[in-house]
């Protein structure tokens, strides 16, 4: 089991609440996609269900356990960022071995994991190269990567695709969407491009200044959007 419930979520930073009261549940093995105008506080949520941000009042459990007062490493979760940093110094291979490694797995199993994450995605014939020899979408496989080794219960996205050329944007959308067919995991993904969200979801989260506007799959929200925000935000071209 690995739904993700959040109750009267609320964030401030200092006397300034940014997340006010934020409540939704995500189902075992749902892609979920948090969408809205810059600022209106997705990557705060999403960074208080990984555990980067501590959370004001309010609650989020991750399976069965409340998770409100666990670390990051302690959530079952693995993140995926905007700007994925990858080690420069390490092979493709050494970078998705990496936080297996910190995390003391036996060497076997850590080959395993990484030679199975490689295969899926197609980066077997890289796993000896440095990132600077690979292409931008290559690169991004390799954090999908280093996420995809540690089994996560939940995989966490923040615009993973937002460097990246309009072409491979769409290419790699594809990608993440197969990838969670393949894996069934569930996942909440966060970007402000609402063609994005309608092609990825199961289910949309629209969100504007803190709050939540509407959840519903894309053709609900496409069908029967509940105010004039999400109708222009939804209607509105990318
Ligand atoms: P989004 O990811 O949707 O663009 P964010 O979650 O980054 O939005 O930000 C939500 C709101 O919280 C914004 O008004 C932002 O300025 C504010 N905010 C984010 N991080 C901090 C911080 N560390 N300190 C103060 N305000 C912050
Ligand atoms: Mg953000």
């Amino acid at each position: 089991m690995a739904e993700v419930r959040i109750r009267d979520l609320r964030k401030n930073y200092g006397s300034l609440e940014v997340i006010h009261g934020v409540e939704f549940d995500i189902s075992d093995g749902e892609f979920v996609v948090l969408v809205g105008p810059s600022g209106c506080g997705k990557s705060t949520l999403l960074r208080m269900i990984a555990g980067l941000e501590g959370i004001t009042s309010g609650s989020i459990s991750i399976g069965d356990r409340v998770v409100n007062n666990l670390p990051p490493s302690k959530r079952d979760i693995a993140m995926v960022f905007q700007n994925y940093a990858l080690y420069p110094h390490k092979t493709v291979g050494a970078n998705m071995a990496f936080s297996l490694k910190m995390a003391g797995m036996p060497k076997d199993e850590i080959q395993d994991r990484v030679r199975r994450a490689a295969e899926i995605l197609g980066l077997t014939e890289y796993l000896n190269r440095y990132p600077r020899a690979l292409s931008g979408g290559q690169r991004q496989r390799v954090a999908m990567g280093r996420a995809i080794v540690r089994d996560p219960q939940v995989f966490l996205f923040d615009e993973p695709l937002s460097n990246l050329d309009a072409k491979l944007r769409v290419q790699m959308r594809t990608e993440i969407r197969e990838l969670h067919q393949r894996l069934q995991t569930t996942t909440v993904y966060v970007t402000h491009d609402q063609i994005e969200a309608m092609t990825m979801a199961d289910r949309i989260v629209v969100m504007q200044g803190g709050h939540i506007e509407q959840i519903g799959t894309p053709l609900e929200l496409y069908d029967t959007p509940a105010n004039t925000f999400v109708a222009s935000f939804i209607g509105s071209p990318s």
